[in-house]
């Protein structure tokens, strides 16, 4: 199942981050996909900041991964982009990052394929003229429930 929305400017795609946030189950492995520059980290942060996280979320480019431990969640949040070998996953212990009262968000899965556990929901972003699109696509029931609920409180 699959959902698509429009992201008129950067404000509308930090408030879809807000809003899967707000409707987060207690689990959850997401995925980020799109060309540099199609807003994923820009989603992650609305995704955080609403989850309670203050202050700033630094692109994990050059880290690998940063990790907000929050009264109601712990989220961590990938960028793959300077993954040299899928190996180096393994020393962060990405195979158990995926468990309750986790959401991982990863930017640039494709190069952790293999090590990563599989997504139960992807995020495709794509350019579109100078706005963005947003293809959510679930991979399970419960992230096919999360879709249904964001999607009526979405303001186009
Ligand atoms: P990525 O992590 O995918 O490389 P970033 O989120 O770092 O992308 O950067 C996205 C850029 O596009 C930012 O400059 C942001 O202001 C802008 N942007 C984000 N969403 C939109 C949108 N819906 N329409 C136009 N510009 C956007
Ligand atoms: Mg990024």
């Amino acid at each position: 199942m699959s959902m698509r929305f429009f992201l008129r400017d950067e404000a509308q795609t930090r408030h879809f981050g807000t809003l899967l946030a707000a409707f987060r189950p207690g689990r959850a492995m997401i995925y980020l996909t799109g060309d540099l520059g199609a807003g994923k980290t820009t989603l992650s942060r609305g995704f955080i900041q609403a989850c309670g996280h203050v202050g700033q979320v630094k692109s994990p480019t050059y880290t690998l991964m940063e990790s907000y431990v929050l009264p109601e969640v712990t989220i961590h949040h990938l960028d793959l982009y300077r993954l040299s070998d899928p190996e180096e996953l393994e020393y962060l212990g990405v195979d158990e990052l995926d468990r309750p009262g986790t959401i991982v968000l990863v930017e640039w899965p494709q190069r952790g394929l293999g090590v990563l556990p599989q997504a139960s929901l992807t995020l495709q972003l794509a350019h579109l003229d100078h706005a963005r699109e947003v293809t959510a696509i679930a991979h399970n029931d419960e992230a096919r429930q999360w879709l249904e609920r964001v999607a009526p409180h979405f303001i186009e």
